[in-house]
C-alpha cells in the first residue's frame, strides 16, 4: 500500500498566476471537501465517481494564496469514525508504525502531513476528527471556532458540529493557513463577520493568563509517560509566568458527552445524508420504482458504520422518541456548553492530555480500550470553542498529544500559547 493508504486520488490544483502567503506549500485535502473537476468521494462507495462542479470556498482560498493541492485524502466514510479504518479505499496506516491506526476520521490528511508527503492539510472535525489523528501521528491538529472557517462545499456529517480544520507540523504554519482560510463567506450562512486577525504573528499577550487542567480527563489516564510529560509541561508553564490551576467539569455532564454526541450527530447525519440516495447524484442502483432505487442504492453504497449510525439517528428522531431522546440530548448539550462557559469565565484556557493512549493497533479492539479521556474533545464541537492538539511526548516510540482550548474567537491567543508550548516541548 503506497503512502499509508492515505490517498484517494492524486491531483494538481494550483494557479500559476497566484502568489501569496501559501507559496511553496503543498496540501492534501480531506476527500469530503469539494474540489472542482476532481473526484470528491467522502471515502464512500456511493460517491466513488462523484466529481463536483464547484470548489469549496477553502479550496479557492488556498489556491488564491499560492498554495498547491496535490492529493485528496482518505477518511472514515463520511467522517463517521475515530480510527481511519472505514474508508472505501481501506484502512489508513499510521506512518510512524504501520501496524497502528492513524486515528480518524481525518486519517489520510494527518498521515500525509506526518509522513512529510505534504506540508499541511485540511480535515474536518465533528467530534474530534482533527485532534485524535493529530494526537496519534504526532502533529498539530487545529479546529477553529464554529463560523471561523467557511464550510461551503463540505459534505456534512452533522452540520451543527462540523468544522473545517488544519493539520501542519508546527503552530506557525497552522496560523498562517488560518489567516488565509478564515473569514466571512456569503455562501456559508453560519460563517462569522468577525475580522480575521494576524494569527501568524503569534504575539498575543499572555500576561496573567490562567490555564485550567481538566481533572475529569486526568482521572481516566494511567499511562505514566503521558502523565509525567503533562506534569513537566505544567511546571514549565508556571516557570513561564502562566498561571496553572485545576478545574473540575460537572462529572455527570462530562460522562454524558459520548451519549449526547451519538444522538445528536447521528440524528443530524440521518437528515444531512438524505440526498445520498442515487437520485440527484452518486452511484445509482437499478430498481422498479423510486423507493426500490433508493433502498438498493443506500444499502449497497453505504458501509456498515454509516448504516448503523443512520439507524441510531432515525431511532432518535422517531415521533415517539423525539422528545425523550433527541430534544433531551439537545437540552443536555446546552447544559454542557453552560458548564464550559462557567469554567472559561474563571480560566482562559482548558488543558489536558488529548487521549489516554498512543495510537491503537489496527487489529485491536480499540472501542473496548477507549475511556472518557479518549472522547471528551467533542465538547468543543458542542460549544463551538476553538481547540488544538499539539505533540507532547512519546510512549513506546509512539507520539501522544496535548489538548488546549479557549473561548470563542480567541484563536490568536490560543495559537500564541500553543506556539510557546511547542517551543517548550521541542521535538518529540
Ligand atoms: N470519533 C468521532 C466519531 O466517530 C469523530 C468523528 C468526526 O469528528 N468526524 O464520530
Amino acid at each position: 500500500m503506497d503512502n499509508y493508504n492515505a490517498i484517494v486520488s492524486e491531483c494538481l490544483i494550483k494557479d500559476e498566476s497566484k502568489s501569496g502567503k501559501l507559496d511553496n506549500l503543498k496540501f492534501a485535502i480531506k476527500d469530503n471537501i469539494s474540489t472542482k473537476g476532481v473526484k470528491t468521494t467522502g471515502s464512500s462507495k456511493i460517491l466513488e465517481n462523484y466529481v463536483p462542479v464547484f470548489n469549496a470556498t477553502v479550496i479557492d482560498d488556498i489556491v488564491n494564496a499560492g498554495g498547491e493541492i496535490i492529493a485528496k485524502a482518505a477518511l472514515d466514510e463520511l467522517g463517521m469514525g475515530g480510527y481511519g479504518t472505514t474508508a472505501a479505499t481501506g484502512p489508513v496506516l499510521n506512518p510512524l508504525d504501520t501496524t497502528r491506526v492513524a486515528g480518524g476520521s481525518s486519517a489520510g490528511s494527518a498521515a500525509l502531513v506526518a509522513s512529510g508527503y505534504v506540508h499541511a492539510s485540511l480535515g474536518t472535525d465533528t467530534g474530534d476528527s482533527m485532534r485524535i489523528p493529530a494526537s496519534y501521528t504526532g502533529i498539530v491538529g487545529f479546529k477553529p471556532t464554529y463560523g471561523r472557517i467557511s464550510r461551503f462545499g463540505v459534505i456534512p456529517y452533522a452540520a451543527s458540529l462540523d468544522h473545517v480544520g488544519i493539520f501542519a507540523k508546527d503552530v506557525k504554519t497552522t496560523a498562517t493557513i488560518l489567516e488565509v482560510i478564515a473569514g466571512y463567506d456569503e455562501n456559508d450562512q453560519t460563517s462569522s463577520y468577525k475580522a480575521v486577525e494576524d494569527y501568524a504573528s503569534l504575539d498575543a499577550s499572555l500576561a496573567g493568563v490562567k490555564v485550567g487542567i481538566i481533572d475529569n480527563v486526568i482521572e481516566h489516564i494511567s499511562n505514566e509517560d503521558i502523565l509525567t510529560a503533562f506534569n513537566n509541561l505544567m511546571s514549565k508553564l508556571v516557570e513561564n509566568d502562566v498561571q496553572v490551576e485545576n478545574i473540575q467539569l460537572n462529572q455527570d455532564l462530562f460522562k454524558a458527552l459520548p451519549t449526547v454526541y451519538k444522538v445528536l450527530t447521528n440524528a443530524e447525519a440521518f437528515s444531512n445524508h438524505s440526498n445520498l440516495n442515487g437520485v440527484p447524484f452518486g452511484n445509482r442502483q437499478p430498481g422498479d420504482n423510486l423507493n426500490e432505487i433508493m433502498l438498493e442504492t443506500r444499502t449497497k453504497g453505504l458501509g456498515y458504520q454509516v448504516r448503523a449510525r443512520h439507524l441510531v439517528g432515525a431511532y432518535a428522531l422517531m415521533e415517539e422518541n423525539y422528545e425523550g431522546i433527541y430534544q433531551k440530548s439537545k437540552k443536555v448539550r446546552r447544559l454542557i456548553v453552560e458548564d464550559l462557559n462557567d469554567q472559561l469565565a474563571k480560566v482562559d484556557f482548558l488543558i489536558a492530555p488529548s487521549a489516554s493512549r498512543i495510537a491503537p493497533k489496527q487489529d485491536e479492539d480499540f472501542y473496548a480500550s477507549s475511556t472518557y479521556a479518549d472522547n471528551y474533545m467533542v465538547m468543543d464541537n458542542f460549544s463551538g470553542h476553538p481547540g488544538i492538539v499539539l505533540p507532547l511526548g512519546k510512549s513506546d516510540g509512539m507520539p501522544f498529544g496535548l489538548y488546549v482550548s479557549s473561548k470563542a474567537f480567541n484563536e490568536k491567543q490560543l495559537l500564541t500559547l500553543s506556539n510557546l508550548i511547542q517551543e517548550i516541548v521541542g521535538e518529540i
